[in-house]
Order: C-alpha cells, then structure tokens, then sequence
C-alpha cells in the first residue's frame, strides 16, 4: 500500500509517524515545498529575537531521521496536481526544476496555510516581511543583520503580531504595532484586549488601534509607513494580518470546500474524495461549542487531526474520530500570558446564546506568599442552562486557568458543578480557592440574582 502525504509540517508528519507505526510494510512519501520538514513555527518569533538560539532547534526531524523510520521525506517538491481518479499526482522538483508523475492508494492532504498579503500600495518593498515558515524567519534575521533595523513597525495585533513586537523589542528596535480594528486581540473581549495594550505600552510599544495603513512608502526598500493621515518611519516591517487555508489543490481536484474556506473533512478527516484524507490547518472542523463549522489554524490540533487521519488513511477504515475542538489557545506578551477557551462573549451571541458572565482579578496565589500576582479570568455561560461555554484569563497562571476551563466545557460542566471543584492548593501554587472557583461563584450570584439558579449537572 502507497500513502503519500502532501504538506510535511505538523499535521503531515504526524500523519506519517502514526501511519508507521501502524503499519511497517506501508510505502510512505511526504512531499514538502519548503527546504525542511517538521518545522515548529510556534517558536519562530523567539528566533528572531534569540530566545532561541539556533534554527536547527525549530526542526523536529529532518528527512534523514524520517528515512530511518522508513519515511521518505522529499523536501523541495511541490505537488501541483491531484488526480483522483487515476489516484496520480504531478510533483514539481523545485531545485530541479524537473516535473514527474507519482501514483498513491490512499493520501493525505496536509497542505497548511499561508500569510496574508495584504494589497496595500508598497507591501512589495524590501523590508517587509510576513512569518509563516522558517525561510521568512530566515529571511528577517538576514535583514536584520545586514541593515540593523532601528524602527520596526508589526501590523496586525492577533497573536502573531503580538509575539513579534514582543522579540522585535528585545533586539533594540523601536516598535510600533498598527491594528485596523479598535483593539488589538481581537479573539477575546475588551477587558483582555485592554491589558496587552497596557502590557505593551508599558514595555515600549507604541500601539496604535483603529488605523488601516494606506501605504508603505519608500524607495527600493520600506522607509515609513503611511496610516490613519499619520506616516511614522520604518526600517522594518513584519505583517501579521492573517492566515489563509492553502485549499487549491485539493480544490481543483474536486475536495468540496466548507463555508469557512477550508477543506470539508468528516470526523475521520475523510474528504469527500475517494481514499483522500485531509488534516491540520488545510481544514475546517466543527466547535463543539456552536456546533458551527469553524476553522482554527493552530498546531496543537494540527498534530491531533494527523493522528487521525494518518491512522485512518493507513488502516483504511474509520478507525479515530477527530471529534471538533473548543478553540483553546494560548500566547505570552512580554510576561502577561493570556488564553482563551470555548466561546468570547461576542462569538457567543454570534452563535445565538444568551449569555451571563463573571469576571474577577485576584491573586495567582495565596497573597501573603511571595511573588504573588494578579491574574484576571472571565468565565461565560449559557444563560439558560448556566453551562460552561468561554473562558478568558490574563496574568500569572492563565495556562493552568484556562486548561481548567477547557476541560470544564469539553466535560459540559455548569457553574454549579464549578463551584465544587475539587482543584490542588497550597499557598505557592494558588489562593486557596482557584480563580476558577472564585469566578464561578460569582457567577452563581449572577444566576441568583436573575432567580435562574441551575442544579449541578448529573
Ligand atoms: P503548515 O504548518 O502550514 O504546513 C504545511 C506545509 O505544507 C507547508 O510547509 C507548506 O509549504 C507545505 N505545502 C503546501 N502545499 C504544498 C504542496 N502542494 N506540495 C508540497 N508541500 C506543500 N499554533 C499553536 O497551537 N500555538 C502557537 O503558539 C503557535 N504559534 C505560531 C506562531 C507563528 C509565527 C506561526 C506562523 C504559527 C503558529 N502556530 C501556533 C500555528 C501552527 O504553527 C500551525 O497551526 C501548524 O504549523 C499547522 O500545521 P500544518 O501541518 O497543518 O500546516
């Protein structure tokens, strides 16, 4: 049996490790445009700055250790067509140039996803870079050290933006960051948005919200950048306004395309393609919160969805579900960490609930232990069965409150069943009744207060 898997990132290589495992006579190819495979891009922002210190950290494996577990990783070739039919695909040798044919029985498609190039007159100055792989990384530090970039200017203030402002920062540079909505984080709501503001105020940044850059004005390379009737001066310019599915292949092979524009996978990551399987940020899955389609590009489930479909696609049978996910992420500006679960209040009303909230700011842990420091959680929940359905947190230990809260909605737990939890406590680790706890209390009083009170889920 021949798997070929398209895409040699998270989801890709996942795919093919599960798949080997599973099965030790199985033929398997990854084709991979990019020069490495199983490259961590999460760590790319901590390169430019040097947290990380060499790139050959951010490769998990390079393709001589695939070969060794029997896994023919071809960097450099890029699939161009798929033909279903004839189960046949056309790969371009991109150090070649030469293009050839290869046959599979069952595939994988794990083709990722893309930066954003926004058309804004001069985005094609040099200068200007996006970060999605370790080439782009690669390309800034490159610039970096040749031209010592004093004015750096991030547009976009989603995560990525964030993470980068933060390591442009610790190389020196002046850093501003332009988003066009009025808040930066757009993901969570304002009382989140608004501490990385600060956060990022305080450790220098200039932000400005609220402001659509016009153009990137300079000659040859970026020398200012023109928004909101402002120009502020630019040696470096790193976008981050967005990532798009990179669905064309299997698109013009026939993949249907869900409403959110990446590829339609059923729970075994099956297309709608005979013996083809797609998984990582190339697909759209379903919050299990909504129960709307929704596309969430990270690479935690990434690596999840490879699992299933690599297992599936070598089995050939229905054999794991990916059953949708909750959204749960997670980022750090400067040293304020801030995470998010299930649904933001907006999204939430989006989805047609009716919603009541708490939020608190409290101690990280017991507020006489040394060190200790505020972390700020809001828990969201359906009004009409007081369900869990959102959680945002900011501060010291916002990991460990938001995998707390992850749990609690995957588990379908209400206010009530929160209250009572039984969580770990000793004065370093924590106050002793968790954030979480605190919070939910409150929500309690909420519910009390509109004479709604919902008994402990069964
Ligand atoms: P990709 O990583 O996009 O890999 C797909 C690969 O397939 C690419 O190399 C692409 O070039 C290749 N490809 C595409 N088409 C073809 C073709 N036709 N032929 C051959 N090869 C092809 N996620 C988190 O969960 N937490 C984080 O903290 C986090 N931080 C991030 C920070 C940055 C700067 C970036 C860019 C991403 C971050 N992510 C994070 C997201 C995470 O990296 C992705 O979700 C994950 O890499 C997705 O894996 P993938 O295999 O689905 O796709």
């Amino acid at each position: 049996m021949r798997l070929v898997i398209v895409g040699g990132v998270a989801a890709g290589t996942k795919a093919a490790s599960r798949a080997r495992r599973l099965d030790q006579r199985a033929e398997i190819t990854v084709y991979q445009d990019e020069p490495e495979p199983s490259i961590s891009e999460c760590g790319l922002p901590y390169l430019l700055s040097g947290v990380v210190e060499r790139r050959d950290e951010l490769v998990a494996r390079t393709p001589e250790k695939f070969a060794e577990k029997g896994i023919d990783v071809r960097v450099r070739h890029r699939v161009e067509k798929v033909d279903p039919e004839g189960k046949k695909l056309c790969v371009r040798d991109l150090e070649s140039g030469e293009v050839f044919e290869d046959a599979y029985d069952r595939l994988v498609v794990a083709t990722g996803a893309r930066a954003v190039l926004p058309p804004i007159p001069g985005a094609d100055l040099d200068g200007l870079f996006v970060l999605r792989f370790l080439t782009d990384a690669d390309q800034v530090r490159g610039y970096t050290k040749e031209r010592s970039p004093k004015r750096a200017v991030v547009v976009g203030g989603g995560y990525i933006g964030l993470e980068v402002a933060e390591n442009l920062c610790r190389l020196g540079m002046e850093v501003s960051l332009i988003e066009a909505e009025d808040r930066v984080a757009l993901a969570y709501g304002s009382e989140v948005a608004g501490r990385v503001e600060n956060r990022l105020e305080d450790n220098g940044v200039n932000v400005h919200t609220g402001a659509e850059v016009e153009e990137f004005v300079g000659a040859g390379h970026v020398e200012s950048v023109r928004f909101g009737g402002r120009e502020i001066g630019a040696d470096l310019v790193v976008l981050g306004v967005g990532v798009r599915p990179s669905v064309e292949l299997a698109k013009e092979a026939g993949a249907e395309i869900g409403e959110t524009g990446a590829i339609r996978v059923d729970r075994h990551m099956k297309t709608n393609l005979p013996d083809v399987w797609a998984a990582g940020d190339c697909v759209e899955t379903v919050n299990l919160v909504s129960e709307k389609p929704v596309w969430v590009p990270l690479g935690d489930t990434a690596n999840q969805m490879g699992r299933v479909a690599g297992t599936n696609a070598v089995t050939g049978e229905d054999t794991l579900e990916f059953p949708g996910l909750l959204g749960t992420g997670i980022f750090k500006v400067f040293d304020l960490g801030v995470g998010k679960t299930g649904l933001s209040e907006r999204e939430a009303e989006d989805a047609g609930f009716e919603t009541v909230s708490a939020a608190i700011e409290t101690s990280d842990r017991a507020s006489y232990y040394p060190g200790a420091q505020k972390v700020f959680i809001k828990l969201i929940s359906d009004g009409s069965s007081g369900r869990l359905i959102g959680a945002e947190s900011a501060g010291s230990g916002a990991d460990k409150l938001t995998d707390i809260c992850a749990t609690a909605i995957w588990g379908k737990l209400a206010y009530p069943d929160l209250v009572n939890l039984d969580l770990a406590y000793a004065p370093p680790f924590g106050p002793a009744l968790s954030p979480v706890i605190q919070a939910a209390t409150v929500l309690s009083g909420e519910f009390e207060r509109t004479r709604r009170g919902i008994r402990a889920s069964e």
